[in-house]
């Protein structure tokens, strides 16, 4: 598929103040350069300065992340480069990182200055850096002083450009530093190496409008911008026909997606998921992540209607307080949380539901942390995604006067801990004896004589089964319910599903 490009690229005056101080070249001289240059390979069959390359990438963060690392694979693997499994043994390696908590940020900072080592030993070896920590200057600035090693930066809004920011590096012989603070454009038709056989991400949209107080990402993924409809669509019928069962859908607040179509209407999330329903040979849709304010009665109408829905939902709450999700500025109310979950519940039964929940969050009191606590009583999850509040420079929390001592978080969070795992455990320890549909996604990482996959509910199994039933939905009897996945055994596989 041809690549295209939807909306500009402003060129970024800023870009050349940033490069001019670190030794660093601009990854194009003229906005004109900014075209899509993902097949770097000559249409006459000459090699390209990237044939035969060896490449590792070491991502960080959240599923967008894993899913821009494969579209880099991707296009490395389109310009005849080959993936191997450790930096050391590469000619290029890159850093895909995330800068949405502290603990990110320094096992960054850590594989960067290992790779010190093989650049000594290679100086042909090139070192790159890409993703949200990037797209921040305190932390370009760190890189281009303390880490002298690194030969390219790049951002999250010009993935695209990496092949040709490459090649500069290879005819130049000089370090490139290409970073937009942000981009109108989508570009479609990049290659994506999958990680996964059977399942895949699909970005809908980029980029967060939010601003919740404690969040970088709407300052390093820049505003929301929703692909076409027509564009996701032909994206899943192409996997589909890849042999893919499940999508997720991606995107930070995948609730607001609002797509054009080719006629120029508005799709909106719910119009999009019933569309997806219809393409044959997926057997099922997920998405990530879905922020409660944008929740609307017509996606819950959904999850009713389409079959190929999965039952589950990742609903971040962040706090059980009104009074801190108003400073989180997250636009509901405990009260407002609680009614969507019951709507939730009354369309869908037996949906699973999952969270994130923060813990020590500026100003938090023991009264607020009770309500977090009542109210993960209360939802009774079938998961959650804790975190200790860190502070993010250049958010506006990070300004707030009444921080939490780290001693009062950490109490908290082995509390709240607690509470989930123990409900965690109930819940999955009431599954012993049902049968679950589960896709079997591989051979078990613990026990190579078992498979594992997800049942429609996202419960993870490791379960007895013959491989030929990777790929397929099998019918799997539970025999055992663990605090954070479930065991079980083949009853048979589906008949009519063929046996790859
Ligand atoms: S919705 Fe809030 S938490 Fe999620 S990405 Fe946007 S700003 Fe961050």
């Amino acid at each position: 598929m041809p690549v295209r490009r939807h909306g500009g690229v402003k060129w970024p005056a800023e870009l050349k103040r940033a490069v001019q101080a670190g030794g660093y070249a601009c990854g194009a001289n003229t906005e004109q350069d900014l075209g899509p240059m993902v097949q770097m390979r000559k249409k006459d069959g000459n090699m390209s300065l990237l044939d035969g390359k060896k490449y590792h990438i070491i991502t960080f963060g959240c599923q967008m992340n894993e899913h821009d690392s494969e579209t880099i694979s991707g296009m490395l693997q389109e310009n005849g480069c080959g993936e191997v499994p450790s930096a050391k043994e590469s000619d290029i390696t890159i850093i895909n990182t995330c800068s949405i908590r502290e603990n990110a940020d320094k096992r960054f900072f850590g594989t960067l200055g290992q790779l010190k080592k093989i650049k000594e030993k290679n100086p042909a070896y090139i070192a790159c850096v890409c993703g949200c920590m990037m797209q921040q200057q305190h932390i370009i600035d760190t890189v281009k002083s303390k880490y002298p090693w690194v030969d390219i930066i790049f951002g999250t809004h010009n993935i695209h450009r990496f092949p040709a920011l490459l090649e500069k590096v290879y005819r130049e012989k000089q370090k490139v530093l290409e970073v937009f603070p942000d981009s109108a454009e989508i570009v479609e038709g990049l290659p994506a190496k999958r990680l996964y056989q059977h399942k895949s991400f699909v970005n809908i949209m980029y980029g967060c409008n939010n601003f919740c107080t404690y969040c970088i990402v709407p300052y390093t993924r820049g505003r929301e911008k929703s692909r076409s409809p027509e564009d996701i669509l032909a994206e899943v019928r192409r996997l589909a026909s890849d042999g893919v069962k499940e999508v997720t859908l991606l995107g930070q607040n995948v609730n607001s997606y609002r797509g054009l179509t080719e006629s120029g209407k508005t799709c909106d999330f719910a119009d999009l998921i019933y569309r997806l329903d219809e393409v044959e040979g997926l057997l099922r849709i997920r998405f990530m992540t879905s922020h409660p304010k944008d929740l609307s009665d017509r996606l819950i109408q959904a999850y009713a209607d389409c079959d190929k829905l999965c039952n589950y939902i990742h609903l971040p709450v962040q706090s059980g307080s009104s009074a801190v999700l108003k400073r989180m500025n997250r636009k509901y109310t405990r009260g407002q949380y609680l009614e969507l979950v019951e709507k939730l519940r009354a369309a869908v039964p037996d949906i699973t539901i999952s969270t994130d929940i923060i813990v020590g969050f500026p100003g938090e009191t023991e009264a607020d942390f009770e309500e977090t606590l009542s109210l993960a009583e209360a939802v009774q999850y079938d998961s959650a995604f804790t975190f200790l509040y860190s502070v993010r420079t250049g958010t506006p929390a990070a300004e707030y006067a009444d921080q939490i001592p780290e001693a009062v978080k950490h109490e908290r969070f082995n509390r709240l801990v607690d509470l989930i795992n123990a409900c965690s455990a109930r819940k999955n320890a009431a599954y012993v004896g049902r049968t679950e549909k589960v896709l079997a996604e591989g051979v078990s990482k613990k026990n190579d004589r078992m498979l594992t996959g997800r049942t429609e509910g996202f419960k993870l199994v490791d379960f007895a089964g013959e491989k030929s039933c990777i790929g397929q939905i099998v019918d799997v009897e539970i025999t055992q319910g663990r605090t954070f996945s479930l065991a079980g055994r083949v009853k048979e596989p589906i008949p009519g599903k063929k046996k790859e």
